[in-house]
């Protein structure tokens, strides 16, 4: 199985990536909205400005003045537009009774309601749906993308759900902790040797890879 062997080869290398790095599933919906355009390290920063303003509660983004609210999203990037996207998302996570009113709705449903919410495309809906509801679907990403492409298993231009399709159809037998550790060591591979200018001699899927040397 191919994309069995690619994952067995990155957690050898990686190890448990323990994601998604939160301390409740709200705090991973709201870091998968502010993760948009923009690195990690910037979102860690937006949330902890409103962990020290014990605003990290739906109810309390919905109350807060749009402009405070933007400031404290300001190291995220697109601030403006993350407060009202944030705000829209915790109307709608209200309206549905929050995480117990949604638990029980089938995936595919689920995932359809969040694509509804402004703000939120494929990536966002299936970040929270993988991350914060356990859900087995796959989440790719431009590190999805060009690893996958770089090996041989795709275009480089498949469009995201023809993408993750691939994934779903291939993986389809297991478990949902392994579509959690998969993204996440996607990405690790993306950010540490499969880079835009990758680094094949580090690779521990250089016997796998078509792209092997070709790409500088
Ligand atoms: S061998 Fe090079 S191009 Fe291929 S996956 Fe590894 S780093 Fe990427």
């Amino acid at each position: 199985m191919r994309l069995k062997g690619v994952y067995q080869s990155l957690f050898k290398k990686y190890g448990r990536q323990k994601w998604w790095p939160a301390d409740s599933r709200f705090e991973v919906m709201v870091g998968a909205i502010l993760t948009q355009n923009t690195a990690w390290l910037n979102v860690e920063r937006a949330l902890n400005n409103l962990k020290q303003a014990t605003a990290l509660s739906p109810k309390v983004i919905i109350e807060t003045n749009h402009d405070v609210l933007a400031q404290w999203l300001k190291p995220s990037g697109y601030f403006n537009i993350k407060a009202e996207r944030l705000k829209q998302f915790c109307h709608w996570y209200l309206e549905h009774d929050s995480y117990d009113g949604l638990k029980y709705k089938r995936t595919a449903r689920l995932r359809e309601m969040l694509l509804s919410v402004k703000g939120v495309g494929p990536e966002t809906a299936d970040d929270i749906l993988l991350y914060a509801f356990n859900r087995k679907v796959f989440v790719v990403d431009a590190y999805t993308r060009r690893l996958f492409s770089r090996l041989g298993f795709v275009e480089e231009s498949i469009d995201y759900e023809s993408l993750r399709a691939v994934f779903e159809n291939e993986l389809h037998a297991e478990t949902v902790k392994i579509f959690n550790e998969y993204h996440a060591l996607i990405v690790m591979q993306g950010k540490e040797v499969c880079k835009t200018r990758p680094l094949c001699n580090e690779c521990c899927l250089q016997t796998k890879c078509k792209k092997l040397g070709v790409v500088t």
